[in-house]
């Protein structure tokens, strides 16, 4: 099996560094025409650069492939759809939209201004709205779609100083949680990848014996694989870390079930506690009340 992307038009927002740049260039290395969408400016979303898209779609072209640039932030509606239609205009399609633009405001949220907390979430959550929901027609249309969200484990696990960013990013996995069911009929897998990447977020935070070998590139084959008409999941999220993949699966313990008709206390609640708590035996996490209802008729509570 050889993954390619001929004929395909690929969106990477946030492809002018880091893991967008690795992204957009292993697509294009098989054959995907991509936008490269990146407005440059610091790692906080301060200041623009168009050099930094340029140099990207140059590299592309370069090495024989297809590339038009975009500098428009994804953080605005408005703008967001140029995005799209700068894919449109370019190449007549779109077929992979990798959300991957990022911003850091990191801070305790007791000295986190509101401002930084809204305009983390708006460039992580709202710009991959945004696009997305600007994609969708399109890929709904010729029914067939492939959308990458980037997760983080900021969110799905939690750190100190990103309650912003950590919100947001666990926001676009209740975003395609929805999607995969709305996009299923029409063949658009919606997936997540949460990297870990030496790039300008995490160097300094990370010893750099380690972070030397979690270079970016390394991400990008579990993107490319989520982008291609090969991917056969929709609404998963992938980890990928210096040469490492994985899997990340929500899981629920085995929990306390008390009968319902009967009164239930705080005080029983703490006494059930440790066996609430207890994940020895987890099971994957899923709606409640299917496994409710099995619960009760196996109480005899209903029929
Ligand atoms: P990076 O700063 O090198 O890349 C992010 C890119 O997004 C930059 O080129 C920036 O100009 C662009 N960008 C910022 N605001 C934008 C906007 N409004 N519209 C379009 N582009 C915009 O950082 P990175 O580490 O390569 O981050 C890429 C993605 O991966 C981000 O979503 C980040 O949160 C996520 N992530 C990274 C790590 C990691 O270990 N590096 C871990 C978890 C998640």
């Amino acid at each position: 099996m050889t993954i390619r992307y001929d004929n395909r038009v690929a969106i990477v927002t946030g492809a002018g560094a880091g893991l967008g740049k690795e992204h957009a260039l292993l697509l294009a290395s098989r054959g995907a025409k991509v936008v490269v969408n990146d407005p440059g400016g610091s790692v906080d979303g301060r200041g623009t650069a168009n050099s930094v898209a340029d140099r990207v779609v140059e590299e592309i072209k370069a090495a024989g492939g297809e590339a038009v640039a975009s500098y428009a932030s994804v953080a605005d509606w408005v703008s967001a759809q140029s995005i799209v239609k700068t894919a449109i205009d370019a190449f007549g399609r779109l077929d992979i939209l990798v959300n991957n633009a990022g911003v850091l405001r990191d801070k305790s949220f007791h000295k986190m201004e509101p401002e930084d907390f809204e305009f983390v979430v708006q460039v992580h959550l709202m710009g991959t709205v945004y696009c997305t929901m600007a994609a969708w027609p399109i890929m709904r249309e010729a029914k067939y779609g492939r959308v990458v969200v980037t997760t983080s484990g900021s969110g799905t696990v939690g750190n100190f100083g990103q309650a912003n960013y950590g919100a947001a990013k666990m926001a676009v996995n209740g975003l395609i949680n929805c999607l995969r069911f709305e996009g299923a009929k029409y063949n658009i897998l919606c997936n997540a990848i949460s990297p870990s990447a030496k790039t300008r977020m995490t160097e300094g935070l990370i010893p750099d014996a380690v972070l030397d070998f979690m270079r970016p590139e390394l991400v990008s084959p579990a993107v490319a694989w989520m982008s291609s008409e090969q991917c056969n999941v929709s609404g998963e999220i992938f980890g990928a870390n210096a040469g490492f993949y994985k899997r990340v699966k929500y899981i629920e313990s085995e929990g306390v079930q008390f009968d319902p008709t009967q009164p239930i206390t705080p005080e029983m609640f703490a006494e059930a506690l440790p066996q609430i708590m207890d994940i020895a035996k987890p099971v994957e996490h899923g709606f409640g009340t299917p496994r409710l209802e099995a619960r009760l008729r196996a109480m005899g509570l209903i029929k």
